[in-house]
């Protein structure tokens, strides 16, 4: 039995009706809001675990009730959106949400997200403790030294290789915006800055990634951001 509660919002009630229906058939206690007062609401009297949250409701945006949760709350938000509407999407990540889901998705996607979501809190929980180190797989992260191990093998990172790992580590299972990565790694939020991301980006994976194809810790988010997940969630 799963102990965690879901707010889960929606206006439109086929779709929330799946979702509950989903929700309920894996042992999650949930809770439901039609728009997004009612989702501030039941995000204050009951404190959910992780909010589901349409992009497109009818009393207000979506991404204005991220912005009011993130001033009083942390709580997980995987945002739920349209393929049409990347750029609600992306800020919404923006915002403080931490994934999402695009219609139409699947049962197991939506499955999925909620373990990565999971697992990601549970490791929030365990690692507050700062100057710990981080592992994930083979690799290794000693924040107190700066080294970085994949195995037993010490990579060889630049200062920015290494920055833009921390910041992708400290943020295991959350998509970080293009946005997001360049304010926190160069403190600059210049459009045009996506290309350099990218430069440093393939080279950081070339020395991660073992090479076998698919990468393995870094995700790519095509025209929103970048991922790194736990080795073990990569792929159902
Ligand atoms: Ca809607």
């Amino acid at each position: 039995m799963n102990q965690i509660q879901i707010l889960v919002v929606e206006d439109d009630a086929p779709v929330r009706n799946l979702i509950t229906t989903t929700l309920k058939s894996h042992g999650y206690r949930h809770l439901a809001a039609v728009n997004g007062q009612a989702a501030i609401m039941e995000t204050a009297s009951h404190n959910p675990d992780i909010i589901l949250l349409d992009l497109g409701l009818p009393d207000m945006d979506g991404v204005e009730v991220i912005r009011r949760i993130r001033s009083w709350s942390n709580v997980p938000i995987i945002v739920i959106s349209a393929r049409s509407e990347d750029t609600d999407k992306i800020d919404a990540l923006d915002a403080g949400a931490d994934d999402y889901l695009t219609k139409p998705f699947s049962v197991e996607e939506l499955l999925a997200r909620l373990r990565v979501t999971q697992r990601r809190l549970a490791l929030l929980q365990l690692s507050s403790a700062p100057g710990s180190s981080y592992e994930n797989g083979p690799l290794r992260i000693n924040y107190a030294t700066g080294c970085v191990y994949l195995g037993e093998e010490e990579l060889h990172l630049t200062a920015m290789e290494y920055k833009l790992l921390c910041l992708l580590a400290r943020n295991t299972g959350k998509v970080l915006t293009h946005r997001f990565i360049l304010q926190n790694v160069w403190g600059s939020s210049w459009n045009n800055d996506i290309g350099t991301l990218r430069v440093f980006m393939a080279t950081l994976r070339k020395k991660l990634e073992l090479g076998d194809g698919a990468p393995q810790y870094i995700q790519t988010h095509i025209g929103i951001g970048y991922r790194m997940v736990r080795v073990d969630d990569a792929q159902p």
